[in-house]
């Protein structure tokens, strides 16, 4: 298959690369050339062709590029921005399957999935901000407070920070890459986006889109290339860089940025919390666990990594979620609930998790093992019990369709377990008591909580999706979202004809003695409650 922005067919990938499982292979180049990389499908492990990995010269020139095409982009009238978001939604609804067809190549995830997430979510973003950039990025008349509202007057404009660059993960190829992209756009920025190395064609894929939508050139580049080129982004003077990925390259990025002082987000990894109280409706939690577990087999940032289910009805929750993870059908090819591990070295990941959980006592109840039926990369979904908090798989970042569930007292064992662990991005909470879901759910050290609900808030604008504690930095989406692409610019000019200047400098006793009696009217007598 030959995939956008990826080069087919140059390499015989059996006969000449040495390690055959790898799904990014570098290839030995010339000394002085561009380091290159091989690509395989993780579902067929078959080539899939080869990118070059862009260096800090690359990454300079598309800088000058992104830099001149800037302004012009920038002084469009939103209206004419939100333009190209409108025909872009056109051409992804036009080229879906081929959408589809990318990101299932490079990820091997589900139909579904690739439908879902990447396909109907992109819809969404392109539609939402469509709708609403205008008013969003709309200069604002804010009263002012005080006395100082009799005097001057503020608005608040709304200015693109200029070249914004979007360093994307492999898990969410095409929405990932998109949706970030589509703000600082819209904002007025020009992007460089610099999809990962393993699934590049998905990333080029959505900024084809918007460029045929009828971005100037320039506007919008992609970079291909790992860390080397992302880190090279990171130093090349643009205004900010949104990041999504896992914590240790966040710490990267952050230290780059503030050595620039630019601002930056950064949307890390999480061990979401699924918490299930006593008064649960077990079918609903069942099918929520499930979902949560083995959705994008796993690999969701969001995803359900470990479950604390309270005594009295963990043996029925249990035996509901093994049932019907031992019915999920995993596959290559047509109809299936559970696709690929996206890449090897998070096979690796799984499988070390797996190895320290079994040697420390857990019970291994469905799965557990690659799947033998399949060439690829495949693990089973998996369930685990009898497992805690010195295990691997309850503390560190499994990403995988392994779902271990552990048994608790109560609620409050269940929140301090559930708080015990260096993430922060998200947890669900199952109960029919809708007061006591909300009450356990602020409690909860999470960037966000679904209540009797897979975590759904990244597909939710109107909530601020940003992790806590190792999860990440600042908050993304929405009219916030989008407005941290812009400078929030304070014009503060007089109310009545510029006359305030002459007000109180120089100074002089009197005036000193005037601004007593102010402090005295405005912040000690009744007169606080209008002028304070
Ligand atoms: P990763 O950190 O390995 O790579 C992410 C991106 O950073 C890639 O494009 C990579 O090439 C680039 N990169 C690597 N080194 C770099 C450097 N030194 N400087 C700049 N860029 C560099 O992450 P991954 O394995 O691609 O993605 C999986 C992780 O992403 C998981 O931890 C998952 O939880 C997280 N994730 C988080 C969210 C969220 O919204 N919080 C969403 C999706 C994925």
């Amino acid at each position: 298959m030959s995939l956008p922005g990826v080069e087919s067919g140059v390499l015989d990938l059996e006969t000449e690369i040495p390690a055959p499982m790898a799904i990014v292979q570098p290839i030995e180049t010339a000394p002085g050339a561009r380091r290159r990389l091989a690509l395989k499908s993780p579902s067929t492990l078959e080539p899939l062709g080869e990118i070059e990995v862009q260096n800090s010269d690359d990454v300079g020139q598309a800088l000058e590029q992104a830099r001149k095409a800037q302004p012009a982009w920038a002084a469009l009238p939103v209206e004419e921005r939100v333009r190209v978001l409108e025909r872009a939604l056109k051409r992804v609804i036009e080229r879906q399957d081929e959408i589809v067809a990318t990101v299932i190549a490079e990820t091997g995830k589900a139909q579904s999935e690739a439908l879902s997430m990447e396909v109907f979510a992109s819809c969404d973003v392109l539609s939402y901000y469509a709708k609403r950039a205008v008013r969003f990025l709309r200069p604002e008349k804010r009263r002012l407070h005080g006395m100082l509202r009799f005097l001057k007057k503020l608005q608040v404009v709304y200015r693109p920070l200029g070249v914004v660059g979007v360093i994307t993960p492999w898990n969410g190829p095409f929405i990932l890459s998109m949706n970030p992209t589509v703000q600082a756009l819209v904002a007025g920025n020009a992007v460089l986006l610099k999809p990962s190395e393993i699934t590049p064609a998905s990333g080029a894929l959505a900024a084809e889109i918007l460029n045929d939508a009828g971005l100037p050139e320039g506007v919008l580049q992609v970079l291909t290339g790992d860390g080397e080129t992302g880190a090279a982004l990171c130093e090349a003077g643009v205004d900010k860089v949104c990041f999504t990925g896992s914590v240790e390259t966040g710490r990267k990025v952050a230290t780059a940025c503030a050595g620039q002082l630019i601002p930056c987000t950064l949307e890390l990894g999480g061990k979401d919390p699924m918490i299930v109280c006593a008064d649960a409706d077990l079918d609903s939690a069942a099918g929520g666990a499930l979902a949560g577990a083995y959705m994008n087999t796993g690999q969701y940032c969001c995803g359900t990594e470990r479950v604390y289910v309270v005594d009295e009805v963990a043996d029925a929750f249990t035996d509901k979620v093994v049932e019907r993870a031992a019915a999920l059908r995993q596959g290559a090819s047509g109809e299936f609930d559970v696709g690929a591990i996206f890449w090897d070295r998070q096979m690796d990941v799984i499988e070390r998790h797996m190895t320290d959980a079994r040697e420390r006592g857990a019970s291994v109840r469905v799965g557990g093992r690659r799947n033998p039926e399949l060439a690829g990369l495949y693990y089973e979904p998996t369930v685990l019990t009898d497992v805690d908090h010195d295990m691997l798989i309850m503390k560190e970042e499994t990403f995988g369709p392994v779902l271990p569930i552990m048994r608790v007292r109560d609620e409050e064992e269940a929140l301090r377990l559930a708080n015990d662990t260096r993430y922060g991005l998200s947890a669900t909470v199952w109960s029919q008591d809708a007061y006591k879901a909300h009450e356990l759910a602020k409690r909860i050290e999470s960037g966000g909580v679904c209540i009797n609900d897979m975590t759904v808030t990244y597909g939710c604008p109107e909530a601020p999706f940003g992790g806590l504690k190792e999860s990440g930095v600042g908050q993304v989406n929405g009219e916030s979202g989008l407005k941290s692409y812009c400078h929030a610019m304070p014009i503060i000019s007089d109310r009545f004809g510029g006359k305030q200047s002459r007000g109180f400098y120089p100074y002089s006793a009197k005036k000193d003695a005037g601004l007593k009696r102010v402090i005295a009217l405005v912040f000690d007598g009744p007169l606080r409650r209008f002028l304070g």
